[in-house]
């Protein structure tokens, strides 16, 4: 590829990633691939160096960091690769059947501190204690795909109080958040000792687990998922997971299909189920609160936590493009996620001013610039810098975007 770049359409074709808490069948449809013996749990579309989509170029295939390595100006335009010196987000598609980690992501500057010092302690890059895998932030934003239910922030004040108060267990804990308030509260869960999680949770694990199994919950009471985590467990009921008292103060969110969430750096979060299209900075950086087997450092966590109440924000798009295109908004400079929904007859334009991720989440599209792309179900095309391009189908199609924010 030595040439100048006389096409800027491509196919894609992203990695799917066989963590333990994914779902066995919606990726795999997405794909039109057959379902396995392991989890699906994401779809990644980009050019993280742990898992770059691949790209299909008249010359060949090549992965798309690569691509970028090579021709960062004509793949990224002038101004991202200026700004970001990379490709700036991480595009996927998820399907949550078990719910994740409660997480809490560090800001750019935080990162960056995190980082150097990581790394002048000599920590190798893969250690299972390693907090920062890379010096940048990861905001992320999220558009449900089905009914989604995800863990976010923690309760407003009046709210957490309540819990603290009809919550038998946590009689003990309301003076100490009426003395130090959330900060207080979380770092007393969060350092307790085993021993006493354990006193302190059996009688609730005992109380939620029999109503969890004989399906008396609603997906709305925290017990309901407490219950889950338990049953989940293989510890069981002889080490429980301090992430539970995260499940009480944290809100419960409900989220439907084509509604977004945001979640900003320091606002503790996990997904609980379903599927969503998630879009972040392209950033592996994750300090974790509970309901994991993984690495947690508390005091570190405690460090890059927002200790406030938070009143849970759902995005709508905003319509775009004569209607065609709704775009989520969000605070970080890094990424856009839009979905492009089109019948028969009508037709998307734009030029790209960076480099763009198309997926086709439903129907047939067929996009035209300096190449002409079929695409079905699944199926996902780049556009670099400065393409001109129309999409059109002759049923119907639903399509997410991802490209660079406004910066
Ligand atoms: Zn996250």
């Amino acid at each position: 590829m030595t040439t100048a770049m006389e096409r800027k359409l491509f196919r894609l074709e992203g990695k799917v990633q066989h963590y333990a808490w994914g779902g066995y069948t919606y990726i795999p449809a997405l794909l039109g691939i057959p379902a396995g013996n392991t989890p699906s749990a994401e779809y990644w579309m980009g050019a993280h160096q742990s898992a770059p989509s691949q790209v299909i170029t008249p010359g060949g295939t090549i992965t798309l960091d690569k691509l970028i390595q090579e021709r960062p100006q004509e793949v990224l335009g002038e101004a991202v690769w200026q700004r970001f010196g990379q490709l700036p987000y991480l595009f996927k598609i998820l399907d949550v059947k078990d719910m994740l980690s409660i997480q809490v992501h560090p800001s750019k500057t935080e990162a960056e501190k995190g980082f150097a010092r990581e790394n002048e302690a000599g920590i190798p890059l893969n250690a299972p204690d390693r907090n920062y895998k890379d010096a940048n932030h990861k905001p992320e934003i999220m558009v449900a795909l089905s009914d989604f239910w995800l863990l976010h922030g923690f309760l407003p004040h009046d709210a957490l109080q309540q819990v603290l108060k009809t919550v038998p267990e946590f009689a003990t804990l309301t003076s100490i958040y009426e003395q130090e308030g959330y900060k207080g509260l979380y770092k007393a869960v969060m350092e307790m000792p085993q021993e006493q999680v354990n006193t302190l949770l059996r009688p609730l694990a005992e109380r939620v687990l029999p109503a969890y199994q004989a399906n008396q919950l609603d997906k709305s009471d925290p017990a309901f998922w407490a219950g889950r985590a338990i049953a989940n467990d293989p510890e069981g009921m002889n080490r429980l997971d301090r992430g539970i008292f995260s499940i009480y103060f944290f809100n419960i969110m409900n989220v439907q299909p084509g509604e977004a969430v945001f979640q900003d750096a320091g606002i503790p979060h996990a997904y609980l189920e379903g599927q969503n299209v998630e879009l972040m900075a392209n950033s592996d950086n994750v300090l974790r609160g509970g309901l994991t087997p993984k690495h947690i450092d508390v005091p570190e966590l405690l460090k890059h936590t927002r200790f406030e109440g938070v009143h849970p924000v759902i995005i709508q798009g905003s319509a775009v493009q004569d209607g065609l295109e709704q775009l989520y908004h969000s605070p970080a400079p890094d990424f856009a996620a839009s979905k492009i929904e089109l019948q028969k007859g009508q037709v998307y334009k734009s030029t790209s001013n960076a480099a763009a991720i198309l997926i086709v989440m439903k129907g047939t599209a067929t996009i035209t610039g300096s190449d002409t792309l079929a695409l079905h179900k699944g199926q996902c095309a780049l556009v670099t810098n400065g393409e001109h391009y129309q999409i059109s189908t002759d049923n119907e199609v639903v399509i997410f975007k991802a490209g660079p924010g406004q910066f």
